[in-house]
Order: C-alpha cells, then sequence, then structure tokens
C-alpha cells in the first residue's frame, strides 16, 4: 500500500535513543525503518520524542467547568460531593455537552489520544450526562478514544433507581462500570453489585476507592477478594486510594503484592489528592497522594490522571497528563531519571494496559495514534514539562501547538542605525 506520510528521524521512547522513519498509510502505521525511501509528504523531526499520544483513565467531563455555579467553604471532599450534587439538578443535555466539549479539547491539544470518562448516573441526573457524553464522543472520533464508565457517585444501594438507570445505561453501550462505595451505606453490597452488572454486561470495573488518610480499614480488600471470587483479575480499577499514603513501606508492601495477585490496577489523581486531603491539618499538612511508583516495583499497573477540572473536587486543570507526571513526582519526591521515566509510563502504556487497549502502541498495523513531544526522551519530558507540538489520530493530523520562540535583539552593527524607542 502507498504511503501517504512519513514522519522523519522521530526518537521512540520503546527503541532507546534509535532515530527512526515511520511510514503511514490508510491511517495506520505501515513501516518503522531507518530510513524510508518515499516521495511523499514528511514531516522533520529532528530526533524530537513521538509517543502513541496520552491515555487518560480517570476523568469526569460532565461535571467539569462549573466553578461560577458552586461556592465551597472549606474545601472537603464530603462539601464537593454536596455542591456538585446540587448543581447538578439544573444540568441540561446541551450545557453537559458544550462544558464537556471545553474540556475534550483541552485533552486534545495537550496530546492525549484515548481517554476513560466517569459519568454520573443516578435519578436526579438520569441519564442526560450519559447521552451528553455518548454524543461528544461520537462528535470528537477524529481525534481521540472516548471510553464512558457510568457509575453512582451518590450510592447505590441507598439510593432507589440508580441501579436501573446504571443497568440501562450499560444496555446503551456504556463501555465500563465504576463504583464509589464510600458514598454507599452499604459500601460491600455496592461492591457486590457492581461485579454482578460488570459480569452481565462483560465489562471492566473502575472504583473510586479509599478517599480518606484513615488506614484502619480498606475496601481495597473487599475488591481484591471479590475479583478473585469472580475471576476477573486485569479488568479492574480502583482509583484515588489516598489511604496508601497513610502506612508504611512495609505494609505498602503487602498490599502492592496483593493488588498485583488479583490483578487489580490503581489510578492516582495527584491533584485532586493534593487538594482534598489533610483538611482537617492546619500545619504540616499531609499531601495524601499515594505512592504509585513504589508499587510498580510490586508489579501493579498504575496510572496517573487527571480527575477533574474546574469544579469543587479541583478548581484547576488544563487537561496535561504530562505536567500530571511532573507534579506527582514532584510532591512524592521522585527524582532519578529511572524513576521520571515510570512517571512517563504511568501516562502512556501503564494507563493503556489497565483500559486493555490492545492496539495502543507505535507498532505495525496499529492506528496511526502518534504525539510529537519537543522532548530528548521520557524522563527529560517529564522533569521539563515537555510541549505536546501535533498530533495525528489515525493518521490525520488533529492538533497543532506553534512551539515557544525567543526573539534575541539584533545586534547594533547589523542595523540601518534606527533603534526602537521604548
Ligand atoms: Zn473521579
Amino acid at each position: 500500500m502507498p504511503l501517504d506520510l512519513v514522519l522523519r528521524q522521530a526518537r521512540l521512547a520503546e527503541r532507546g535513543g534509535e532515530l527512526l522513519d515511520i511510514g503511514i498509510a490508510a491511517g495506520r502505521i505501515a513501516e518503522i525503518a531507518a530510513h524510508i525511501a518515499a516521495d511523499v509528504p514528511a514531516e522533520q523531526l529532528d530526533g524530537r520524542l513521538v509517543i502513541p499520544g496520552f491515555v487518560e483513565t480517570h476523568i469526569h467531563l460532565d461535571k467539569s467547568c462549573i466553578l461560577d455555579r458552586c461556592s465551597c467553604e472549606q474545601g472537603t471532599l464530603q462539601e464537593a460531593i454536596a455542591s456538585v450534587a446540587a448543581a447538578k439538578r439544573a444540568f441540561t443535555e446541551d450545557d453537559i455537552h458544550a462544558r464537556a466539549r471545553r474540556t475534550l479539547e483541552k485533552a486534545i491539544v495537550q496530546g492525549t489520544t484515548r481517554m476513560r470518562t466517569h459519568v454520573e448516573i443516578d435519578p436526579r441526573v438520569g441519564l442526560k450526562s450519559f447521552h451528553a457524553i455518548r454524543r461528544l464522543g461520537r462528535d470528537y472520533a477524529w481525534a481521540i478514544d472516548l471510553q464512558i464508565c457510568v457509575f453512582p457517585q451518590e450510592g447505590l444501594t441507598n439510593d432507589p433507581g440508580a441501579e436501573e438507570l446504571l443497568i440501562a445505561a450499560c444496555e446503551q453501550g456504556a463501555g465500563t462500570i465504576g463504583g464509589c462505595p464510600y458514598t454507599d451505606t452499604d459500601p460491600h453490597e455496592q461492591i457486590a453489585r457492581i461485579f454482578e452488572i460488570a459480569r452481565r454486561f462483560d465489562l471492566d470495573i473502575d472504583f473510586h476507592l479509599d478517599f480518606d488518610l484513615d488506614p484502619s480499614w480498606m475496601h481495597l480488600d473487599e475488591v481484591c477478594w471479590q475479583t478473585d471470587a469472580h475471576k476477573w483479575g486485569g479488568r479492574v480499577a480502583i482509583g484515588h486510594v489516598t489511604k496508601l499514603s497513610a502506612i508504611n513501606h512495609s505494609r505498602l508492601a503487602d498490599i502492592g503484592r496483593r493488588l498485583a495477585d488479583a490483578g487489580v490496577a490503581l489510578t492516582v489523581l495527584p491533584a485532586t489528592d493534593l487538594f482534598l486531603m489533610g483538611r482537617e491539618h492546619e500545619q504540616h499538612v499531609p499531601r495524601g497522594v499515594a505512592p504509585a511508583h513504589r508499587l510498580l516495583d510490586h508489579g501493579v499497573t498504575c496510572s496517573l490522571a487527571t480527575n477533574n477540572v474546574l469544579n469543587p473536587f479541583t478548581p484547576f486543570g488544563d487537561c496535561s497528563l504530562i505536567r500530571m507526571a511532573n507534579l506527582y513526582a514532584n510532591i512524592a519526591q521522585v527524582g532519578r531519571p529511572s524513576d521520571f521515566a515510570a512517571c512517563f509510563d504511568m501516562v502512556t502504556t501503564l494507563p493503556a494496559r489497565l483500559m486493555n487497549l490492545a492496539d495502543y502502541g507505535i507498532a505495525i498495523g496499529h492506528p496511526a495514534d502518534l504525539v510529537v513531544l519537543d522532548s530528548r526522551g521520557p524522563a527529560m519530558a517529564v522533569a521539563e514539562l515537555a510541549q505536546p507540538l501535533f498530533g495525528l489520530k489515525r493518521g490525520r493530523r488533529s492538533f497543532t501547538r506553534a512551539a515557544a520562540m525567543i526573539h534575541h535583539p539584533v545586534p547594533s552593527s547589523a542595523c540601518s542605525g534606527r533603534s526602537v524607542p521604548g
């Protein structure tokens, strides 16, 4: 098949420092070689890093961009849930679509090519968010693969009608199911019901879990037990798990081995966890961020993700996953280049594994999802917050960001004698 485009002198993280050409045909990667002789349009990359795009495992598009509708005083998790629950009553499908679109476009220009967005389902909002986000996914399929994870933010067993709506969303094509046991009056029963629905519809599971700093109990044990019981290993993820920031390395190692054995993956949401945890402290505020990089050594699949953007859970956000990797490295006191590279993996290859994305990666036959970073390698990309320059989705250019330029003064001898005032 004739090539449509060649990226020349690309640096691929998987191939060390070698510079390679990537040939694209009909939206797929057709050739990877030291030099591709083809008289077709080409982009000269001069050794810049090329990745298959960032992978966002955990974001809430449906409740993004609502800061102007919420007023919070304490900054706690409970206040954020209550505030969004009140604002949610006024959501309309078009309103959800418009706000989610703004956030999704930010993610696209930050180089994200695959995304799992959590979508709230309950009797107040009904399926409005689900329908709006499903429409958005179709509208932007040219730029990003959007997977919907439906979940009951305000509880399941204590919220009559919520389970029927969750099942309706699954019947209408939700890609994943989530849970939030910590807001349920019967957390273990919620976990059990989510597993039941997941089995019925053959879905992966992604829980919000153990989101406080009390290590005396964890729902994690029940999730691992249920994962084993249902033989659902490799299909279950848990997010936040900030309790893991409140235990010593020995207990962390035990839990890491348990998660790895069960096939339960972990997502850390550094911006939200930093913002909401430890509010009861006046000084020496704990960071409250699970040490994901230490769990990698035990074989746990870990990802770093954005979670919330411009709402009471996280009142900031640019949807940059390289920023999230840098933020995590900074607050987790990661300093070695090899650990920086691990942080890069936690926004690329590892979240792809968490989402079971079989066709992710720069390999022949895979979709030509390719993002060029202004960097020479993954570790330095994390250290320097390397900016994406442009991206392709299935071979078509999906975004471009102009590289920054510096304008040195022109030496006076090179001027014609005029100077610019001011
Ligand atoms: Zn979340």
